[in-house]
């Protein structure tokens, strides 16, 4: 049950005063859910955006022009409108320095003489601006009597406002919210908080809503940090007991004599790299524990997770057991198939391949393969995971390029055995930060260098203009023996535009190169195109025109020049996944990113970005950079963090430090039984991470 100290939070906005129904359904549809209304704690972490600095001016004649001025003033005259005329009602004030018309349209004369007694002392706040040469102010923003100076904040925040709300009432209610936050337990390390400065939750919340400057306000502050910080232990414990469920599900060791990967690494035509031999050692070290292994394979393209993945899955058939290899694609779990066979053969070991296609006779010998255990390693799509699939001993499920899985799908991978080892392998490099906060459940190992003997790419951005000379570049390189991808882009999200236009440009291509052009887009059938993929392969077609399908996985090294029409429209991260096709072989590589031009700033950003850095990691910062954290894994899917108040790109010490502190309170306290544990519990719930305390007491 939720702690009582919370209630005052988790109560509807509508029980702060001066929040009636109809502000109410206002504040429902900008903070609310369709499930709920929005709450005290809602309005609570609604943080200010800035802040308008509203310190009085010594003078009017220093009161700044064109931006918001305060200074004190006497009332020298009323100058209502002349009757029957639309003309404004004018107050004029004065120091010894000088004076201000303040200007009011629809005015209520009666009010204003209220307000502005003539001979009056005012203290004035608004937009100070010059009008014909004289000051003016229209409708100021505060009218203050001095003696009431004292309710002028010298900074006012400014929070995010919907129709409907007006800046006033949004600061009063966010405030308002705010003082009803509670002394909270203290969950965070008092050392960590004395080391960084941090203020408790209680006192950096009311901070937060009253910042003390205009930095204070943007949030750059010790108070948002402390808050962002508890966010993140928040998530980070939830993941912890997540994990822990997970592991505690019926645990089964897995290890072998090394026999088989003996064979299948004196089969490689290469040595291993470091990051491959650790990555392997890291893999077996887990399975041959009775935990269940989650574990991320994080490599930039090309660097080599797949034999990595052969390794795991020679250790399970070592023990007499099954693995699968999933893959996002049809194009690429075949291409895995066809480059794993070979070695499993070598090695003595059973592979099969099963997709949705898989149909009649064929898939039904492969299902009884499964079911008996005659089979060792499936190699497939999500088909592999769908019903009617029953292995014999199932022990490992190793996940490609996952990004392109929800993450949700994940969970479904238990489902097939009691204890199956999950080991993802992503090739986005997922920048640190936000590997944490979405993997922050798994372990983690690198591949961090790029199999010995890979070229560096020269990237030319190019205007579209110049196709010519391009047509006339990629006709060299074939000359030479070289292949080409020459990919085309996303029509408007359209599946169907984005076939015409790879179907064109073939079409022009072919005009000029024949039958050595070659087409690949996600509309064919099946056969066609393991057709075109096998002729490209193969070497019999130099030139492939394809869509966006050869982004994941696709791997034929003698492929070393690729062009990208319209360059301007990919995101970095697909820039580089793309690029990541060519440069494996012997020779030297080039990327062509064709543009048409003008270019927007972030456009240029990402094509110079490209030009300067084959990184994969860089450029995830830098795409991170550019888009924000939503769209780096693509479209916002359920189960991605959704950040109140950390902010990953910034935070990223602290995620590391949430992680740390997470991982040794559960060891330490699984139960959350002691005096932390307890105020913890609190935290979970402020953040609405406590589905993971169910847990605790399911187990
Ligand atoms: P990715 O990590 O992108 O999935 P792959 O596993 O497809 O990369 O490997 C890319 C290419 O590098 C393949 O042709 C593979 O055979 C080759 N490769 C993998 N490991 C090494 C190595 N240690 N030395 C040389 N080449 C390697
Ligand atoms: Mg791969």
């Amino acid at each position: 049950m939720r702690p009582s100290i919370l209630d005052p939070l988790f109560a509807p906005a509508t029980t702060l005063s001066g929040v009636g129904p109809k502000l109410g359904k206002v504040l429902d549809r900008f903070l609310g859910e369709e499930t709920r209304p929005a709450r005290v704690l809602d309005l609570m972490f609604h943080l200010p955006s800035g802040a308008v600095d509203r310190r009085p001016s010594p003078s009017i004649a220093e009161a700044p022009i064109g931006d918001v001025a305060t200074f004190a003033a006497r009332v020298v005259e009323h100058r209502p409108a002349p009757a029957g005329r639309k003309a404004p009602y004018r107050v004029i004030v004065e120091d010894e320095t000088g004076d201000v018309t303040l200007v009011f349209f629809h005015a209520d004369s009666r009010h204003l003489a209220q307000s502005l007694p003539v001979g009056a002392y005012r203290l004035i706040s608004g937009k100070l601006e010059l009008w014909e040469g004289m000051r003016q102010m229209v409708h100021p923003e505060r009218i203050l009597d001095p003696k009431a100076a004292g309710e002028l904040p010298s900074f006012e925040p400014v929070y995010p406002l919907t129709e409907g709300i007006g800046a006033r009432v949004m600061m009063r209610i966010a405030q308002a919210a705010a003082e009803r936050c509670p002394e909270m337990p203290e969950w965070q390390d008092p050392a960590f908080l004395a080391k960084g400065d941090f203020p408790s939750f209680h006192a950096a919340i009311a901070a937060l809503h009253h910042p003390a400057d205009r930095k204070a306000a943007e949030g750059d502050t010790v108070a948002r940090r402390r808050i962002g910080y508890d966010e993140l232990l928040a998530s980070q414990i939830a993941l912890a007991l997540v994990r822990r469920q997970q592991k505690k599900i019926a645990g089964r060791a897995t290890s072998g004599d090394g026999a088989l990967r003996f064979r299948i690494q004196s089969a490689l035509p290469f040595e291993l790299t470091e990051g491959q031999r650790k990555a392997i050692a890291d893999i077996h070290a887990d399975m041959a524990r009775s935990e269940r292994m989650l574990r991320l394979l994080q490599g930039d393209v090309g660097s080599g997770k797949t034999v990595v993945a052969l390794m795991a899955m020679a250790a399970a058939a070592e023990a007499g057991r099954q693995s699968v290899l999933m893959a996002p694609t049809e194009i690429l779990a075949r291409q895995h198939a066809e480059r794993l066979a070979p070695l499993a053969e070598k090695a003595g070991l059973k592979l099969a391949l099963l997709t949705g296609r898989e149909k009649g006779a064929g898939r039904r010998q492969v299902l009884e393969g499964l079911a008996s255990g005659a089979i060792d390693i499936a190699v497939g799509t999500h088909a592999l995971f769908q019903e009617g699939v029953a292995f014999h001993d199932l022990a490992l499920a190793v996940v490609d390029e996952q990004h392109r899985f929800g993450v949700h799908q994940r969970l479904l991978l238990g489902a097939k055995g009691e204890a199956v080892d999950v080991l993802v392998m992503t090739a986005t490099p997922i920048p640190r930060t936000l590997s944490l906060t979405w993997f922050g459940d798994m372990d983690i190992s690198i591949l961090a260098e790029k199999p010995a003997g890979r070229k560096p790419i020269v990237t030319r951005a190019i205007s579209s203009e110049r196709y010519d000379e391009v047509v006339g570049a990629i006709g060299r390189a074939v000359e030479n023996g070289q292949q080409v991808y020459w990919v085309c882009p996303l029509v408007q999200e359209s599946d169907t535009l984005d076939v015409a236009a790879a179907q064109e440009r073939f079409d022009a291509l072919r005009e000029v190169f024949g039958g050595k052009v070659g087409l690949l887009h996600g509309q064919m059938p099946g056969r066609e195109k393991d057709a075109a993929m096998a002729a490209f392969v193969a070497g019999e077609t130099r030139i492939l025109v394809s869509t966006t399908v050869i982004e994941v996985g696709v791997d034929v090294p003698n492929a070393s020049v690729m062009v990208i029409e319209h360059a301007e429209r990919f995101g970095l991260a697909q820039l580089h996944q793309l690029r990541g096709r060519i440069g494996r072989g012997a020779a030297a590589s080039t990327c062509l990113l064709l543009y048409k031009g003008p270019l927007g700033p972030i456009a240029e950003a990402r094509l110079t970005i490209m030009r300067e850095t084959e990184d994969g990691f860089r450029i995830a910062e830098e795409d991170l950079r550019l888009r924000g954290e939503g769209e780096v894994l693509g479209t916002k899917q359920s189960g991605s963090p959704d950040w109140r108040i950390a902010r990953p790109e910034s935070d990223g010490d602290l995620l590391a430090a949430a992680r740390d502190d997470a991982r040794l309170l559960i060891e330490r306290d699984p139960q959350l039984e002691t005096p932390r544990g307890q105020a913890i519990r609190v935290l979970l719930y402020l953040f609405e991470r406590d589905v993971a305390i169910r847990l605790l007491r399911a187990g």
